[in-house]
């Protein structure tokens, strides 16, 4: 270990990254709210309790996962590894009962300890949203088709495919849990270590294992379909033709399960083969039972979060939407910051050059992705104007500096 590392799985958003960064959180902000959402803020760390109760015992996220601490006064606390249960706590703590539906939206840091890879970090972030109290597919449809709308706005339409499958009702639950243990049990000395404690707590994890061994067991395992009550198929059938309805296009697929607890009815996942194995760039779905589990008024719940690492990953350019001017001195420097004083007073970015040659400076300005340039040369000055080049179109004339102001604000 050098303290002068940055921790494993943990990195610097330099300021291009940040860019890319900040597109995503607010491309997705500005599509959500489009629906209503607002921005929720929970703290970074609660009581370790928010998390492993309700994330449940056996998840590999409570089990391996967790940044758990004693802080001075003894408490145990965690970082969050995700967001939902922190919007739970908040939405019960908060008495929020009374504003249904809620939307929120959040963003932020998450921390999970796990093996850090490309996607795969110990400290990364999300965006994510959560639907509060509405029982109804609409619901589904709603969120599900939110998030397909906000992957095409950040240009991602082409590069993602929905996954869907439903994990049914209560009712549903019971018996696809017989159904599992039934044709798991008899291999249960060749499931792994970890998929053996879960046959036993909570069988449909075992679904859920990456292990290889696991998976060539489970791929004979009946499907939650042919477990399904009448009313989970109708939920679904109307989730799905919902999303026919509003374009959205998905496929289903009956395998697919959520690492946590929490799921019922609608499971989902946009995925890419664009990033290796980390191929999962936003996971939701329907948590019924989670805010009457933690001790808050039952209140139904639907949500997704996206990974905003892996979503800047696949975007190709990230819009500079505040594009500066660059203004580059060649002689009096106090009249260059004069002006880019009063441009930036104006609203106006401007990037100011401090030093080099003529050559150099443009080559900054270019690389600020200014979009005009404003020379300030010396035989300029003497005529009482400066040069103003259009760094797009190359187009360049001279302007009195008594109207240059104006001209930089008109354009
Ligand atoms: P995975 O199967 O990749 O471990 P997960 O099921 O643990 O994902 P979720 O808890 O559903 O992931 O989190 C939602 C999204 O957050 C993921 O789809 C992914 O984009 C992102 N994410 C999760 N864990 C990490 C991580 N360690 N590093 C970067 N992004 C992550
Ligand atoms: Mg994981």
């Amino acid at each position: 270990m050098s303290s002068l590392q940055p921790v494993r799985g943990t990195h610097d958003l330099l300021p291009e990254d940040s860019r890319r960064h900040r597109f995503v959180e607010e491309t997705a902000f500005s599509v959500v709210r489009r629906y209503g959402y607002g921005e929720i803020v929970t703290p970074i760390f609660e009581f370790t309790e928010v998390f492993s109760r309700t994330l449940g015992e056996t998840s590999d996220v409570v089990t391996k996962e967790m940044y758990t601490f004693a802080d001075r006064s003894g408490d145990s606390l965690t970082l969050r590894p995700e967001g939902t249960a922190g919007v739970a706590r908040a939405f019960i703590s908060g008495g929020l009962s009374q504003n249904l539906p809620l939307k929120l939206f959040y963003r932020g840091p998450m921390f999970r300890h796990e093996r850090p890879q490309k996607g795969r970090l110990r400290q990364f972030h999300q965006v994510g949203v959560e639907l509060l109290g509405v029982e109804g597919p609409q619901a589904d449809i709603e969120v599900v088709s939110m998030a397909w709308r906000m992957l095409q706005a950040l240009g991602l339409g082409d590069k993602v495919q929905l996954e869907i499958n439903t994990l049914g009702d209560a009712e549903s639950r019971v018996a696809y849990r017989d159904a599992l243990v039934a044709y798991l049990t008899p291999y249960k000395d060749k499931l792994s270590k970890d998929s053996r404690a879960r046959l036993d707590k909570n069988p449909m994890r075992v679904l859920d294992s990456k292990e290889e061994g696991d998976k060539a067991i489970v791929i004979g395992a009946p499907l939650i379909h042919d477990s399904l009550s009448p009313a989970a198929q109708e939920f679904f059938a109307q989730v799905t033709s919902g999303l026919t309805a509003l374009g959205v296009p998905f496929v289903v697929n009956p395998k697919l399960v959520r690492g946590l607890d929490y799921y019922c009815h609608t499971a989902f996942e946009f995925t890419t083969t664009a990033l290796g194995a980390q191929g999962t760039v936003l996971a939701g779905g329907r948590y019924d039972g989670l805010i009457g589990q933690m001790g808050g008024p039952a209140t139904p719940g639907i949500g997704w979060a996206a990974g905003i690492e892996r979503l800047s990953m696949l975007v190709e350019t990230a819009p500079d939407l505040d594009r500066p001017v660059a203004i580059i001195p060649m002689g009096d420097a106090t009249a260059a910051a004069v002006l880019a004083d009063s441009l930036r007073a104006a609203g106006v970015a401007v990037e100011l050059g401090f030093s080099g040659n003529m050559k150099k400076r443009m080559v900054r300005a270019n690389k600020a992705n200014a979009r005009l340039a404003v020379i300030l040369g010396e035989d300029e000055a003497a005529r009482g104007a400066a040069t103003l080049r259009d760094l797009d179109s190359g187009v360049q004339e001279e302007v009195p500096l008594s109207a240059l102001k104006e001209r930089i604000l008109g354009q």
